[in-house]
């Protein structure tokens, strides 16, 4: 009841003020006046009289002192005095600046500049001065973030702010498809309006690559190699005049460096002791207990099948189909676990998919001694040995030789 009190003394105190004008007028005057009141709308009141031709009942609204900020030419943020302008520009330029840095030079690379703008300026255009930093600083007024909650990704966080993963990761550089629980993620494009340019000079200790010094030995086998004694980084404290655009590194000139700690040069034995063949009995042996062929040698599948592949359960014995030398025994591509032996007179075996290696390269073994177990590493589809023989390098049907 008190508003609709209050309301009627205005429409009463109007009232007085359109008394000098004509009856007719008066009337559409009053009615209109009425119903905006009743609306609570005084504002738009006060217009509805002045389009009715009379100076004398033009409210007096005082000027609303602002000052615009403008970014080459354009008006970007209204702010309540010429200081507050200064502490915005200010708090722009300090929010890249980097701690304890020795800055040299600090411009924006637009031209800036602040214009008293008093007229028709709509107080809610005014902004304080936080408010006018951050919309600066990201683009938006009300710069919307999302904290990552358990179970969350990308995806989810996305959709649940109607946005599509890939626009969020764009809002979100160098947040990966890994986020975790407490992380802050930007809901919005940064968009700053302002490119802040520091010149500062970094002070950073780097490190110093070392170099690597063979040695060569016989008592290693060929393609062998032991570190002798571990190289060690160095490091150098290096001066440079850094230029960044809103925090970011566009140019680093180094003025000086300075040597903190000199490398440490590593020290490598490499191999150069022949592997010596031993020859075999030229009549191969099976190298598992039974026989049972999942994939023949041959044309598979368009393609060739260099050797034979044997089901046998995991773990089950792998020999040596003849004596020999191991030549290789290490992870190898699709093989999975290789041994390779070399039986001399141009014959090689190959054992794939091993789940263990009993041998090393070098070793000298008999036909018939175990050598490892079946499994399924590499491109391997249950456990079996591919077990391949080669002469000359060329692989062969195995079943021909044993
Ligand atoms: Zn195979």
């Amino acid at each position: 009841m008190k508003k609709v009190m209050n309301l009627k003394a205005k429409f009463d105190n109007i009232s007085g003020k359109i008394k000098s004008l004509d009856r007719k007028k008066r009337n559409i005057i009053a009615i209109s006046m009425i119903s905006v009141l009743l609306l609570g709308a005084i504002g738009v009141g006060a217009s509805v009289i002045s389009s009715a031709d009379s100076k004398e009942i033009t409210p007096k609204v005082a000027p609303i002192s602002a000052y615009s900020i403008m970014v080459d030419g354009k008006e970007i943020v209204k702010v309540s005095s010429e200081n507050d302008a200064e502490i915005v520009l200010n708090q722009v330029k300090n929010n890249y600046i980097t701690a304890g840095a020795q800055v040299k030079e600090v411009d924006f690379a637009e031209e800036v500049t602040v214009t008293n703008s008093a007229i028709n300026v709509n107080e809610e255009e005014i902004l304080t001065t936080q408010e006018a930093i951050t919309l600066i600083l990201t683009g938006s007024k009300e710069p919307k973030t999302y904290v990552v909650q358990g179970g969350d990704t990308v995806w989810d966080v996305a959709a649940l702010n109607n946005l599509s993963s890939f626009e969020l990761m764009d809002m979100n550089p160098g947040v990966s498809d890994e986020i975790s629980i407490g992380q802050t993620l930007n809901l919005y494009q940064i968009k700053p309006y302002l490119t802040v340019k520091t010149t500062e000079v970094v002070v950073a200790t780097e490190k110093i690559e070392y170099g690597i010094k063979y040695e060569y030995t016989t008592n290693l086998y060929k393609g062998q190699s032991q570190v002798k004694s571990a190289g060690n980084y160095g490091s150098k404290i290096v001066t440079a005049e850094v230029v960044k655009e809103n925090g970011i590194v566009v140019q680093s000139t180094p003025i000086s460096e300075e040597i903190a700690a000199e490398p440490l040069t590593q020290i490598s034995f490499v191999g150069t002791k022949t592997i010596p063949i031993a020859t075999g009995t030229g009549q191969l042996g099976v190298p598992v207990t039974h026989i049972e062929i999942s994939s023949a040698y041959g044309s598979r599948g368009g393609g060739r099948h260099e050797g034979v592949d044997l089901r046998q359960p995991r773990g089950s014995a792998i020999m040596a189909a003849d004596d020999g030398t191991v030549t290789k025994a290490s992870y190898s591509g699709s093989y999975g676990n290789l041994i390779i032996i070399n039986h001399g007179n141009g014959i090689q075996t190959y054992y794939g998919h091993c789940d263990s290696m009993n041998v090393s390269v070098g070793e000298q073994v008999t036909k018939g001694q175990v050598i490892g177990t079946v499994g399924a590493t590499g491109n391997a589809t249950g456990n079996h040995l591919h077990f391949e023989v080669r002469i000359n390098g060329v692989s062969v049907n195995p079943f021909n030789y044993m």
